[in-house]
């Protein structure tokens, strides 16, 4: 059992809290923002009672709460061996907790980055520690899905990545090691074709409901681009377009306006319960 950190209580940390629990990992939960670590918990309880009912396994409920600490203050960190870091794609923000987080956690706790683009060795920089910082990209949702993108930045040791290919083996999840690149292999191409899903919808050539058919009835594709940006969120997106546009200095990643416009207007796809489509709350 390892007793680990996971730091944004939002889509990815909540799903990473959830199957670490679940293996029997010893899990403290820090957001920012109180009401994001009570629906973390109450989506958790709910995604666990149903799980059979998804296809998954039987989970006990209670167990997998039990094993999980929440709170805003990052001082509950500090006897943590690894912390998962999952706040929101914006590098002011991931700048100024990992600076808090090197100050806060044991000198051998490891750091992995939960990021859809932000280059890890940037990110390892901001640290005292950059050989004990690993990018994770885990995909969603978490407790459902087999494998992530294992990126080690430049600095990263031979035994921060042992220590977090054996916490990802210890979940059930297969590391693909890709090397430190903006957008690692993943986001590189979704990122884009989410993007250039949107501008269609923009331009008027297809509304979002016709772009995700052809995906899915012509490519047989189990989603179309505009439900996985739901999915993933419609403002996550942008910020990781707008990373990847800013880090390779290449016009081909311009956001798309309609996405900043959703942003702007909440509308954040599943999470928020409207985005390209409209959603029944979980709750
Ligand atoms: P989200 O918007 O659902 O949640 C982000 C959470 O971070 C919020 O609850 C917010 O309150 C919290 N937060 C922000 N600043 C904080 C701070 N300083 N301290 C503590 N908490 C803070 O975002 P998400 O979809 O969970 O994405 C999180 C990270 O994971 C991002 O870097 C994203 O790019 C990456 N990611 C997302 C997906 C996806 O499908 N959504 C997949 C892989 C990786």
């Amino acid at each position: 059992m390892t007793n680990v950190g996971v730091v944004g209580a939002g889509v990815m940390g909540t799903g990473v809290a959830q199957d670490l629990a679940q293996h029997g990992h010893s899990v403290v939960l820090v957001d920012n923002d109180p009401d994001a670590l009570d629906a973390a918990l109450a989506r958790i309880e709910l995604e666990c009672r149903m799980s059979r009912m998804l296809g998954g396994p039987q989970v006990d409920a209670e167990a997998v709460l039990a094993s999980i600490t929440t709170g805003t203050s990052l001082e509950l960190l500090a006897e943590t061996e690894v912390v998962i870091e999952n706040i929101t794609e914006n590098w002011d923000l991931k700048s100024a907790l990992y600076a808090q987080l090197d100050v806060v956690c044991k000198a051998d706790t490891v750091f992995v980055a939960n990021t859809s683009a932000i280059p890890i060795t940037k990110i390892a920089a901001l640290t005292s520690r950059p050989d004990k910082v690993m990018g994770v990209h885990f995909m969603n949702p978490v407790p459902m899905k087999a494998a992530c993108e294992f990126i080690p930045g430049y600095h990263t040791s031979e035994q921060t990545k042992d220590v977090v290919r054996a916490l990802l083996d210890s979940v059930g999840k297969k590391s693909i090691p890709v090397n430190d690149a903006p957008g690692f292999v993943s986001n590189r191409v979704l990122m884009l074709t989410v993007n250039e899903a949107a501008f269609l919808v923009h331009e008027g050539v297809a509304d979002a409901k016709t772009v995700d058919e052809v995906f899915r009835s012509c490519f047989g594709h189990p989603m179309g681009p505009l439900e996985t940006a739901d999915l993933i969120g419609v403002d996550t997106i942008l910020y990781s377009v707008e990373v990847l546009y800013e880090q390779f200095n290449d016009s081909k990643y311009r956001p798309c306006p309609l996405l900043k416009k959703m942003t702007d207007a909440g509308l954040h796809g599943r999470k928020s319960g409207k985005g390209f489509y409209v959603y029944q709350s979980m709750g």
